[in-house]
Parts: structure tokens; sequence; C-alpha cells
């Protein structure tokens, strides 16, 4: 971006298309041949702008991913064709809009499966459905077992269903141990063929996540959900690193004023940093307004002119200070790098999340409005 361009911006994520592209096809190639790839877009792409990420990784999906009825339906309206699938139950009565709009809803109840058969029905048109099946994480979902079994009979009985696919989800399968990643494939297996003894085939099985994906667990069946991964982040530090991924975000801003403060005085709200000696001190027009969390003050570091630069004091809803005593060229106007990479040195989102508190996806996706996002 062009100088003049960037400083117009306060503040703005910047979102690589080719790491997105890169991360997908570093995927591909790790996974058995013929596995079909979701892109999880929930809460607004992880903070990438899901309209954006979804055109940009159509190339390598069959399914998109959300969380709820109104984000599939908003990608709908900004012209995204692909299947969705919505991970999350859905209020009973948003099902005709979605069979209107091709969207799958997770059903795992009766009650849901009635309503809805029932919209269907009443809009002579067959509702695709993707079963949701419980194998250890206890959130949503049928159980795996003999009641389970029984319950998808009734389900899938209910007229106009299309049993199109059949999920279930990892709660560890980020840690060295997959001892429990293991146990829950083998639950599902198990399942898929007691349906498949009822006569009940769906066409499309899916069970990895990003670990899943990372860890070739749960990769053998018909699709994967990546999420994270797709954005280049490690859904755990300790994951074995064999897809080598590149993070797509990194967060600028720009050096609105440079001031000398005197030993002696203090910055920003409630005086918690005092100079113990003269500094220069750049002032960054940030704060937890956009998201950027304030549990970094006094902790958090900035990138300017390549040098790390310590935030000092309290971060502000829209400001904060850091020590550029350090960095001589550093001016109104010089770029700051909050998240990413400047020179040599870069401020990584484990580093934000680890100094913060916050866990890594939380920070992506606390990122809010006010962060325009820009694709290049
Ligand atoms: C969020 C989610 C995913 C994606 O998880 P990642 O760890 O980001 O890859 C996949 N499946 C389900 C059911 C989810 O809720």
């Amino acid at each position: 971006m062009q100088q003049e361009e960037r400083e117009k911006r306060r503040v703005y994520a910047k979102i690589s298309k080719a790491a997105l592209c890169h991360n997908m096809e570093a995927m591909q190639a790790s996974l058995p041949a013929g596995i079909k790839m979701a892109g999880v877009v929930k809460a607004d792409g992880y903070g990438h702008g899901a309209a954006s990420v979804c055109e940009v990784i159509a190339p390598y999906v069959a399914f998109y991913c959300v969380a709820a009825a109104e984000e599939a339906l908003e990608l709908r309206e900004k012209g995204i064709e692909k299947p969705i699938l919505i991970l999350g139950p859905v209020p009973g009565d948003n099902y005709a809009s979605l069979i209107r709009a091709g969207i799958r809803p997770s059903i795992f109840t009766e009650e849901q499966a009635a309503s809805l058969s029932t919209a269907a029905v009443a809009l002579g048109i067959r509702a695709p459905f993707h079963l949701a099946v419980d194998t250890g994480m206890n959130r949503i979902g049928l159980r795996a077992d003999e009641t389970g079994v029984a319950l998808a009979e009734k389900i899938t009985a209910y007229p106009m269903l299309d049993f199109e696919g059949m999920f279930t989800h990892f709660y560890r399968a980020d840690e060295w141990d997959l001892e429990t990643t293991e146990r829950q494939t083998a639950r599902f297996r198990n399942f898929k063929t007691a349906l498949a003894e009822k006569g009940l085939k769906p066409r499309i099985c899916h069970v990895a996540n990003s670990a899943g994906i990372l860890n070739l667990h749960g990769t053998d069946f018909d699709m994967v959900r990546a999420g994270i991964a797709l954005y280049g982040i490690y859904p755990a530090e300790e994951m074995a690193h064999t897809v080598r991924l590149k993070p797509a975000l990194s967060l600028h801003s720009t050096v609105t004023y440079v001031k000398e403060v005197p030993a002696g005085e203090a910055i920003s709200y409630g005086g918690t940093y005092v100079a113990a000696s003269a500094k220069r001190v750049a002032t960054v027009p940030v704060g937890y307004g956009d998201g950027y969390p304030r549990s970094l003050s006094n902790k958090g570091e900035v990138l300017i002119h390549g040098k790390r630069c310590r935030i000092l004091g309290r971060v502000c809803m829209d400001q904060f200070m850091v020590d550029v005593s350090e960095v001589r060229e550093a001016a109104p106007g010089s770029p700051v790098t909050l998240l990413g990479a400047d020179g040599n040195e870069r401020i990584t989102l484990e580093e934000l999340a680890e100094k913060s508190g916050r866990f890594p996806y939380e920070f992506m996706c606390c990122l809010n409005r006010r962060v325009p996002r820009i694709y290049c």
C-alpha cells in the first residue's frame, strides 16, 4: 500500500490472500487423495471477513461451515454460492429460509427433524441436513450408541429430509496424547457402521478439525473442516508442525505523535507507568475499542522501523503510548506493526495471546468492525 494511503488509515488489518491459498494447498497436499475440504468461516471468518475468505478459498472447498443461521444467510446475500453447513443448533423458525437458500442445518433431535421436515414439506423442497454425533465432547449431537442409532432412524424417517452428511467434533486433537481423539474416531466409525446396517448411509461423513488435519486424525472420511489452520495459525503451540502454515492476518497502524517525557512523569490512565529516566514516547491510535486487548498495558510490544517498542502505561479505548527512545527515526507517520513482521522482527499471534491472556482464536475474533480489513 502507498505511504499516503496507509496514513489515511488509523488502523487496518492486512489479509494475505496468498497465505490463505497457501494454507489450503498445504493442508490438501497432506491429506489422503480425494478428501473434500470445508472452510470454517464462523465468527466472520475468525475475524478475517467471512465473505472475502469464502471467495478466496472457493477453488479448494466443497462446503463452508458457520455457527449461526444469520452468518449463513449473510453469506448468501453476499453472493457466496457453495453449500453451507451450520455447525450449531438453530431456532426452528429459521428452517424455511435456510432450505430456500440451500443451507444445511445440524440436526440431532426429533423436534429439530420434525420442524425441518414441516418446513420442507410446506416448501416442496427436499431439505439436506447433517446429523451431529456426540463422540465425547458433550456439546451437541446425538449419542454414538444404540439410543443414537434409534434416534437417527426416527430423524431420517421424516418426510422430505435428505440425510446428506454426518459429523462429530474433536475436543482434544491439539494435544500430544491423541488417545481421546482415537477413541472419538473409533466411536464415530462404529456408529457409521451401525447406521449402515440399518440402511442409513449419509454421503458426506466428516470428523477432522484443523488439529485433526494437522495430526492426520479423522482425515479418512469424506471431508475435513479446516478452521484456524486456514488462517495460518496452529491450534496449539505443542502441535506437530507437520504442515507449514502462513499467518494470513497482520495488524497495522501509524504513529500520530512523538514527544519527550521527562523523568518522573506518568504515562496514560492511572499513572501505572512512571518514567524512571527521560523517554521518547510515540502515540499509536489503536485501543481496546478496536479489540486490541487492554491487558497488554505495560506488557505488549509493537514494531516501529523494525524495532520492538514496549507499551508504556495503560492501553486506552482508542490510543496507547510506546517507548521509542531507541528508535531515532520514529516520527509521526512511521508505520506501526501490532501483529506481523517488520524487518527481521515479528510479533506473532501466539505472543500477543500469551501476553494478553487471550486465546489465539479469541484474539482474532475480538478485532472488531472499527478495524478495516484490506485484502492483498
Ligand atoms: C469451530 C469448529 C471447527 C473448526 O475448528 P478449528 O479448530 O478452528 O479447525 C470444526 N468443526 C466444528 C464443529 C467447529 O465448531
